[in-house]
């Protein structure tokens, strides 16, 4: 492949990093998803002469984040992926459910080449934002010979797609990977790999067997996320179980306490549920860790994911069947 025929494409989704204050000392009352990916590439002059193709596929809050979004997402990333001169792609996002977007595209696509998520905590009209920083920083990994699989960078860290976690709501570093760390950071431009950087074969057909139920679906399983804790009950677990309504519950993932220990009263509820066919996963509401496996476990494992990644991919499980 000819360096020449090399190309990046950088999709927007809106988030912060395109939000828009009244005023330039406001950090937290601004809109979200205001301005243009043009704009925002413009903003960044090492992006500059690059030979990048801009799409704009959404201009939301990510708290907003669903499937329409997603779909049109993954199906515009599937096919850059496909294009041998695309290098990598880059898309820009809120951070509220960045974890989720991004844990979503690796658990579809498993892509070989990089797909680089970022972000910022600060609008595009703040004094000092921090999304121009990230971009360029986004653009270094997505020329990096050494990346690959899908990654979200945020305040100069790589971290992957099924490690990140929002930890904080207003520090520009707000993404922590836990006990695996960061898998690299970018220095002036220059990525600097902390670990073996887990690259995924291109597996087309998993990506096709994944995608395609996930394009057509008109919505997805039913996964509600519950949460266990001091003087918990069940009477919310039955109300969903007796609830009318067109989208019928098929699983539940609960955030248990510690390593994935679920108050009593919740676990007899769980237990009605599962008797009425409801999949249910046990998560850890803990910020650290992953629930140890033991036969002593009330619930299937969610393999480590976090509470929140656990209920998409018991969803994406439900829909492939
Ligand atoms: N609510 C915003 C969003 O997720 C927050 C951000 O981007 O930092 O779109």
């Amino acid at each position: 492949m000819s360096l020449e025929a090399d190309r990046w494409v950088l999709l927007g989704t809106g988030g912060t990093i395109a939000g828009q204050a009244a005023q330039a000392a406001d950090n937290v009352g601004y809109v979200a998803g205001q301005v243009g990916v043009a704009e925002l590439v413009a903003a960044v002059p090492t992006l500059g002469g690059l030979p990048l193709e801009l799409e704009q596929i959404a201009q939301i809050d990510s708290k907003d984040m669903g499937l329409a979004v997603w779909q049109a997402l993954a199906r515009r990333i599937a096919v850059h992926l496909e294009r041998p001169q695309v290098r990598a792609v880059i898309v820009t996002h809120g951070t509220d459910t960045i974890e989720e977007t991004a844990f979503l595209i690796h658990r579809l696509l498993r892509p070989a080449k990089p797909v680089v998520f970022t972000c910022a905590m600060r609008p595009s009209t703040a004094l000092v934002p921090d999304g121009p920083q990230n971009l360029s920083d986004a653009m270094a990994v997505a020329r990096h010979a050494g990346a690959g699989g899908v990654v979200v960078v945020c305040a100069g860290q790589v971290h992957a797609a099924r490690d990140v976690a929002k930890v904080h709501t207003y520090r520009l570093d707000a993404f922590d990977s836990g006990d695996a760390g960061p898998l690299a950071c970018v220095e002036e431009g220059r990525v600097r790999e902390f670990r073996p950087w887990v690259r995924q074969e291109s597996d087309p057909l998993r990506g096709a067997n994944a995608l395609a139920p996930f394009l057509l679906a008109s919505e997805l399983p039913r996964v509600e996320l519950v949460t266990s804790h001091a003087d918990a009950g069940g009477d919310l677990i039955r109300s969903l179980l007796v609830m009318p309504g067109e989208r019928a519950l098929q699983g539940i993932v609960v955030a248990g306490t510690g390593n994935g220990t679920v108050h009593q009263a919740l676990t007899d509820a769980l237990h009605e549920a599962q008797a009425r066919g409801v999949r249910v996963r046990l998560s850890s509401r803990c910020a650290r860790g992953r629930v140890v496996p033991h036969p002593g476990l009330p619930f299937e494992d969610a393999g480590g994911l976090s509470a929140i990644k656990a209920r998409l991919a018991l969803a994406l499980d439900l829909l492939e069947g």
